[in-house]
């Protein structure tokens, strides 16, 4: 099995409790799935219909504030953005904005509009969507190619430790649509792969890029 990010050469490893095999690049930690435990989509719309994140939720809000946080003193003065992958809600595009953003928000499932198709942004977020991915690499360079020259790209999706004792008993790992998952390595690499600079990391679980000038 080859790494989904890097093409280098995996090792396996069992939750034998689950019967769930895992392959992990020796290059740059990156962590997926065996294909056998990749659910489909109804499934997936199932666990997250069970999710309930009630935009009135206080505490919904402040877990994106806290992601606002990190990612808008950085980007300079976005005129536009988009929320890749929101769910249900779109609250963290009301919440960007507010913020003086005109945001679009897509997500297959819920609101499968493909509103950025003819257009480019200055900045895309896209939060808690990575780890679900069958085809990440796709996924990362289609986002760019929606960004304009010099736009970010803010992730989040909790970041691997690189310790698989402790991987075991993740209880990210536990979500059944959860198949991959990424070290600060692995990002590193995507970004480097497509020409993108990360400006900065929380190293555990938000990473911000920049598309360079080529
Ligand atoms: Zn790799």
């Amino acid at each position: 099995m080859k790494c989904l990010i890097c093409a280098k050469k995996c090792d396996s490893f069992e939750d034998t409790a689950k019967g769930i095999l895992y392959y992990e690049c020796y290059s740059c930690g990156f962590i997926m799935k065996s294909p056998e435990h990749l659910s489909d989509f109804s499934e997936q719309k199932k666990r997250y219909d069970l999710h309930n994140n009630s935009p009135e939720s206080e505490g919904y809000r402040a877990y994106f504030q806290r992601f606002v946080d990190f990612v808008l003193p950085c980007v300079d003065t976005p005129k536009n953005a988009l929320d890749f992958g929101c769910g249900e809600s779109s609250l963290l595009a009301q919440i960007l904005t507010h913020n003086q953003i005109s945001t679009d928000f897509y997500d297959p499932i819920y609101h499968p509009k493909e509103v950025y198709k003819d257009k480019k942004y200055d900045l895309i977020v896209s939060v808690e969507v990575f780890e679900h991915l069958h085809n990440p690499k796709d996924i990362f360079k289609m986002l760019i190619e929606h960004l304009q020259p010099n736009g970010y790209l803010a992730i989040q999706t909790a970041f691997y430790q690189n310790n698989r004792e402790r991987f075991l008993h993740w209880h990210y790992r536990l979500d059944p649509t959860h198949v991959i998952f990424f070290s600060l390595k692995s990002l590193e690499k995507l970004a480097d792969i497509f020409n993108m600079r990360v400006i900065k990391n929380d190293a555990k679980q938000m990473i911000l890029m920049q598309k360079k000038n080529s």
